[in-house]
């Protein structure tokens, strides 16, 4: 790696799932404010689903979600009932007609490990009070480690069209040090289980940096993931933030890569698969050159939300479960993260929201500029400021701060005040987002490293 990226790839930068960030939202957010904005949602807006199961069999060492391994299942069905309940609190809230889902995703956590009646009984919930529109897109994050064939008929059956997986890295020493064993054929397995049941919309999740990798474990795992010809391929580096995630100290810091480690893995599995017929998508996703999410790249469509990279256009994310998020025009909005809160606030039947953000314009300016960044890795600032009705002159200083990346190579600013992050940078593209970023305080040990 280049000696002038290294302070840019050891620095920490938020992911830019949103903006304002995560970390912006206000504690002292009245869920009425919530209430009134879901009212004020037009009757024919797009709408996305998600929701949260944050339950696993067994803990991943790198694991960075918000999930617990509860000791028998009842929990896991007490969760059910109120998520239902929590589906049929908010339903009311909102005005306009059924079947305006064109998007429904069920993360975790571990969504399968929910026994199937209660999976089929959330899905039923939401097409009997929100309906799913024409084609709309039923996706479910599983576990390779706990599924059968059964199962995936079972999800076919229950309309699911899309599954995701953790692979992470195929090599056996690597899968043992992160406590994660899922050979090979148990993954190859799994897909065609789901392509036989009819579930042909497939995305794997790999990851760098985890410990015992190498730069020829994460090509060798990057040819046998494209061999298997997951439509898209999202790719992490891992975050070793054991202060935060406990169960992380299960890894030894000597096993872990050093940041040109980390580098280097990072751009071989991008040539891997760059090889292998996928299209890198902005910072950290890959699809098949023949799926819609590249086509959403050449088109101009493509879009990120809390979910990372998707070609899902809804204007509104409503979020079900411990933790999730929900975004909407006028801001965001997100629910109690400890389990006993958001439990107690559905049983007494008030909303589960605590955190939220009302958007200033300001924000939506900025947020449209970081996105299109995130996306495509270019954007001209000074036009999009314009657009949204503001002076240029108010992006003079994030210009400014561009100077240096320029200077070192991440990005070029074009006379026309264009952004243009070169292919090879794209790892570098939050650093350039940063630019615009007008909250951004650095605090050590926030976010995780941009390599
Ligand atoms: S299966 Fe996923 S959510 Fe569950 S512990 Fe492993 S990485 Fe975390």
């Amino acid at each position: 790696m280049d000696k002038r990226l290294t302070k840019y790839a050891l620095a920490d930068v938020p992911r830019y799932t949103s903006y304002p960030t995560a970390v912006q939202f206000e504690n002292d957010f009245a869920p009425e404010t919530w209430v009134g904005w879901l009212g004020q949602l037009d009757e024919d807006a797009s709408l996305s689903v998600y929701v949260h199961i944050p339950f696993c069999k067994k803990m991943c060492w790198y694991c960075g979600c918000h999930t617990t391994i509860p000791n028998t299942y009842d929990r896991a069905a007490r969760y059910t009932q109120r998520l239902l309940k929590e589906i049929e609190q908010t339903t009311p809230l909102l005005n306009g007609p059924k079947g305006r889902v064109t998007h429904f995703h069920f993360g975790g956590g571990t969504p399968t490990y929910l026994r199937e009646e209660d999976l089929a009984a959330i899905v039923e919930k939401v097409r009997e009070l929100f309906g799913f529109a024409e084609g709309a897109e039923i996706a479910i994050e599983m576990d390779p480690r706990t599924f059968s064939r059964e199962k995936a008929f079972a999800l076919a059956e229950m309309g699911f069209n899309r599954a995701s997986f953790g692979v992470q890295d195929f090599n056996a020493r690597v899968q043992e040090l992160v406590n994660r064993i899922q050979p090979y054929d148990m993954v190859a397995d799994s897909v065609a289980w789901l392509h036989e049941a009819g579930i042909t919309s497939v995305n794997f999740d790999l990851m760098y940096g985890l410990p015992g990798q190498t730069v020829d474990t994460v090509i060798e795992t990057a040819k046998q993931a494209a061999g298997l010809r997951p439509d898209r391929i999202a790719v992490f580096g891992y975050a070793h933030v054991p202060w935060f995630k406990k169960h992380q100290k299960m890894i030894r810091d000597e096993d872990l890569p050093g940041i040109e480690q980390r580098y280097h893995q990072a751009m071989a599995i991008n040539e891997t698969l760059s090889a292998n017929g996928y299209t890198a998508i902005g910072l950290d996703h890959y699809a098949r050159n023949d799926d819609s999410m590249a086509a959403a790249l050449h088109a101009g469509t493509l879009r990120r939300n809390f979910q990372g990279y998707t070609v899902d256009p809804a204007d509104a994310l409503i979020g079900f479960g411990c933790s999730a998020i929900s975004s909407l025009p006028t801001g965001f909005a997100q629910s109690a993260r400890d389990m006993a809160k958001w439990a107690t606030r559905i049983e007494e039947g008030q909303l589960a929201i605590d955190r939220g953000l009302k958007l200033s314009d300001e924000d939506r300016m900025r947020g449209e500029i970081i996105e299109k960044l995130m996306c495509f890795l270019r954007a001209n600032p000074r036009a999009i400021a314009e657009q949204h009705g503001f002076d240029a002159a108010l992006l003079d200083e994030s210009y400014e701060k561009l100077q240096p990346l320029v200077a070192d190579g991440l990005c070029q600013v074009a006379d026309n005040g264009e952004v243009i992050v070169p292919d090879e940078m794209r790892l570098f593209v939050r650093t350039v987002c940063l630019a615009f970023d007008a909250y951004y305080q650095p605090k050590p040990q926030r976010h995780a490293k941009a390599v």
